[in-house]
C-alpha cells in the first residue's frame, strides 16, 4: 500500500515560506496532478515527496509511514524531471541500470529490470545508444524507464513532457495513462498543461503561493469551483 499523507507540510528558503502548510491525502494507485502558476510551489511540494528537499516541519508519509526524515533512496519513490537528467557518457541500458547498480543489486537482476522496461517503453532498439543520440522523445522515455526498473511505490513527474513538441506530448501523455494502469502505481504529475490535467488526474490538487485552493476531480474543478482562480486554471465557464 503506497498512499500519501502530508500534514502541515511547509518549506521556507531562508526567510521566504514557499510551502504554506500543505494538507494532503492521495490514495493508493490514484494519479494525483497538480496545477499552479509557474512559481506557486508545485515542483518544491514534489521534491519535498521525494526527499530532495528537506520539509522546514510537518509530516509526510508514504504506505503508512513517517517518511519525513527518510532519505529519498529509502522512500520508494522515483522521480522523472522535465530536463531527463541522462548521464551523456553513459548508454540508454547503462543509464537505466545506474540507479539499481549504486544500490548494489546483481548484474541479473539489473538486465532483467532494465529489458522489462525497455519492453514496455519499446527501448529494444535504443539500448546501446547514448542520450546525445536520442530524440527529445526517446530521451523522456528512457527517463520514465530509468523510473520503472527502479520499481517505486510512487512515481513523482516533474512537467516531464514541456520539452516536447505538440504532438509527441500527446503520445506521451498516451503512454503515461497506459503506464499507469499497467503498473497501478501511485503517480503525482506536474503539469501546467490544462489537457494533461484534465485528461491524466483522478485528482487535481491547484495549487497558488504555496496553498492548496481546491482538491477534486477533473470534474469536479470543473463543474463547481470553490472560486474564479480555480475557474480561470481549470478553464471552466464561470
Ligand atoms: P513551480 O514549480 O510551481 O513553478 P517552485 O516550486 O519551483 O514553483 O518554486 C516555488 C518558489 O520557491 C519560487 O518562488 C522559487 O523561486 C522558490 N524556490 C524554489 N527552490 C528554491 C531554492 N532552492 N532556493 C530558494 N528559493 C527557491
Ligand atoms: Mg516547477
Amino acid at each position: 500500500m503506497a498512499g500519501l499523507e502530508l500534514r502541515q507540510v511547509k518549506k521556507s528558503f531562508g526567510s521566504v515560506d514557499v510551502i504554506h502548510g500543505v494538507d494532503l491525502d492521495i490514495e493508493d494507485g490514484e494519479f494525483t496532478v497538480f496545477v499552479g502558476p509557474s512559481g506557486c510551489g508545485k515542483s518544491t511540494l514534489l521534491r519535498l515527496v521525494a526527499g530532495l528537499e528537506a520539509t522546514t516541519s510537518g509530516t509526510l508519509s508514504i504506505g503508512g509511514q513517517d517518511v519525513t526524515d527518510v532519505e529519498p533512496a529509502d522512500r520508494g519513490v522515483a522521480m522523472v524531471f522535465q530536463s531527463y537528467a541522462l548521464y551523456p557518457h553513459m548508454t540508454v541500458e547503462e543509464n537505466m541500470g545506474f540507479g539499481l547498480k549504486m544500490t548494489g543489486h546483481p548484474a541479473a537482476e539489473i538486465k532483467e529490470r532494465v529489458s522489462g522496461a525497455s519492453a514496455i517503453l519499446h527501448l529494444d532498439p535504443l539500448l546501446q545508444r547514448k542520450p546525445k543520440a536520442l530524440s527529445g522523445g526517446q530521451r523522456q522515455r528512457v527517463a520514465i524507464g530509468r523510473a520503472i526498473v527502479r520499481q517505486p511505490e510512487v512515481f513523482l513527474f516533474d512537467e516531464p513532457l514541456s520539452n516536447l513538441d505538440a504532438e509527441l506530448r500527446v503520445q506521451m501523455r498516451l503512454e503515461i495513462a497506459k503506464l499507469h494502469k499497467e503498473l497501478g502505481a501511485t503517480m503525482i504529475y506536474v503539469t501546467h498543461d490544462q489537457v494533461e490535467a484534465m485528461t491524466l488526474a483522478d485528482k487535481i490538487v491547484v495549487l497558488r503561493a504555496g496553498i492548496i485552493e481546491q482538491t477534486g476531480s477533473p470534474l469536479t474543478l470543473y463543474d463547481d469551483p470553490d472560486n474564479s482562480f480555480v475557474a480561470g486554471f481549470i478553464g471552466s465557464p464561470r
